[in-house]
């Protein structure tokens, strides 16, 4: 899965490789009932731009729209000390619903820039320290 970040042998292009981590959104009980259409134990699953959804499972809009939003910064590398590498569980955004949503990072997998975007890497700079404001 974890291919070398080094640039190939002879080459003097650096790699265009970058990792993601593959998560997984898990319903959680609480205390308090739960009024949406998830139960304990629902899931989905995100891998690079791809949402995986159980056969003959459905997951309610209005959570997944409150998810969303925080998945692409999940999927990411994210500082030891911030919240958003700490904090796993997430509140249904429904007030009188106890349900809890476990953000799980379940793996890494590793893309290539030139795989997902059209857009070009900057061109390497070489010897113009200082120059760039
Ligand atoms: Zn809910």
């Amino acid at each position: 899965m974890s291919r070398s970040k080094r640039p190939l042998a002879g080459s003097t292009r650096p790699s265009d490789e970058f990792t993601l981590y593959d998560l997984r959104i898990e319903v959680v009980a609480t205390r308090r009932k739960m009024v949406c259409n998830h139960k304990a134990g629902d899931y989905f699953e995100l891998s690079g731009e791809n949402l995986r959804f159980p056969a003959s499972q459905t997951f309610p809009l209005y959570p997944l729209a409150a998810l969303l939003p925080l998945l692409p910064a999940k999927q990411r590398e994210t500082h030891p000390n911030d919240w958003m590498t700490t904090d796993l569980d997430i509140a249904c955004p429904d007030p009188h619903c106890g349900g809890r949503f476990r953000i799980t990072r379940t793996g890494r997998r590793t893309f290539r820039h030139g795989e997902v975007t059209v857009v070009p890497l900057p061109a390497p700079r070489i010897g113009r320290r200082g120059t760039s404001r």
